[in-house]
């Protein structure tokens, strides 16, 4: 791992925590009880990881003390869980850089341009950062940001525009309705009639098309029209007849799902093996003293990539690092009975008196 200069203002973190999935949930609530203060970042607008992401209404069975529930009611228990340590969170944006300081302290940046400056980081970036999948047509990649929006996209920028939805599932029948009242035009375009959405939104969304607020094209982009002063003027799309057509837009909003990519955290000087970072079993520190990997993103002889696996790991990674800050062996307390866990949690009794 590289030295690098720090940036300007960075913001000051005792540890960092890397990936809002239930590891990353988990190890906040970790850190709190160790009296360690955490910044979360996730590249998802949203807290979960692949609970919320991939099985939100899917039952889970293997919690310990929770029979059954669903992925986003284990969301909803850890967010419950670490309300009292209030992490201060940056969502909807990609941890790019990592780069350890002549301090010992560590440099990250986001996507947004955010950069901290960190005593620990806790990497529980699970399968990657969920970022959207982007359209493979050629012409359209300079459009990103202006008239090419990617999931989550705001479509207060739809107003007064001629504008295109692209997608089939919920996510892009929602933008949908959601751009009828202040779009000039909007197009629903997707490579079959077919929308998979909740039933009270597929009737939302037949009502708007049987008015004329919606319109739905079928097909392919196959290629992006530029007018003479460079802006995005046309799409070309190829039917499911084969024929082709020119649909006209000023913005393309794309909502083509959510997919996991590993990103930079390959390029941090890390150690890894097969694609995930190598870790000390009894710290979960990886190959640099202060960096701890959580969760699915980890490797180490017998691990499994289960939930209930990662809470262990969070557990002994905050442990690990209030022992590397106190320099000590640190006695083992328990929530049911000391007074300063439960007056960090905000449950301890107020004296007698
Ligand atoms: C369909 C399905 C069913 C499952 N059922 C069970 C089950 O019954 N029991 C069980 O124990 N496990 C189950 N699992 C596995 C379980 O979901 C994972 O083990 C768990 O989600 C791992 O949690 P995590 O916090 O490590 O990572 P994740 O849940 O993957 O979260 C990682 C987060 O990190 C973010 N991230 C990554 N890189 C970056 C970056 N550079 N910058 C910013 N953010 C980043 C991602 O956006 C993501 O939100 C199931 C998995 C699937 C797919």
């Amino acid at each position: 791992m590289q030295a690098v200069a720090p940036t300007p203002l960075p913001l000051q973190a005792d540890a960092v925590v890397i990936g809002a999935g239930p590891v990353g949930l988990f190890q906040v609530f970790q850190l709190g009880l160790q009296g360690i203060a955490a910044h979360l970042i996730d590249a998802l607008p949203h807290v979960g990881g692949q609970c919320d992401q991939l099985y939100p209404d899917k039952p889970i069975y293997d919690i310990p003390g929770i029979p059954v529930c669903t992925g986003r009611e284990l969301v909803a228990l850890l967010e419950r869980q670490i309300a009292p340590f209030a992490p201060t969170r940056h969502l909807g944006q990609q941890v790019d850089s990592l780069a350890v300081q002549d301090d010992g302290r560590f440099l990250l940046q986001t996507s947004a341009g955010q950069s901290l400056q960190a005593r620990s980081i806790f990497i529980a970036a699970g399968v990657g950062a969920f970022v959207p999948r982007t359209l493979k047509v050629d012409g359209l990649a300079a459009f990103v940001g202006s008239q090419l929006r990617y999931h989550p996209a705001d479509v207060n920028a739809a107003s007064g525009r001629q504008v295109v939805v692209h997608g089939g599932d919920e996510a892009a029948v929602r933008a949908a309705i959601a751009c009828a009242p202040t779009a000039a035009s909007i197009t629903l375009l997707h490579r079959r009639d077919v929308f998979h959405a909740a039933p009270a939104l597929l009737a939302e969304l037949q009502a708007l098309r049987a008015a004329g607020r919606i319109h739905v094209a079928i097909g392919q982009i196959t290629g992006a029209q530029q007018a003479q002063d460079g802006s995005l003027q046309a799409l070309e799309l190829l039917g499911p007849d084969g024929g082709h057509e020119r649909l006209p837009l000023d913005l393309l909003l794309a909502y083509l799902g959510i997919t996991p990519r590993l990103g930079p955290i390959a390029d941090w000087g890390l150690a890894m093996e097969r694609k995930q970072l190598a870790v000390d079993p009894a710290t979960f520190a990886t190959s640099q003293p202060g960096i701890y990997a959580v969760g699915d993103i980890n490797s180490y002889p017998g691990k499994r990539k289960l939930i209930l696996c990662g809470f262990h790991e969070a557990t002994l990674a905050a442990f690990a690092e209030a022992e590397r800050q106190a320099g000590q062996r640190l006695p083992l307390e328990y929530t049911t009975s000391s007074e300063r866990l439960q007056t960090r949690l905000g449950v301890a009794p107020l004296p007698a008196g």
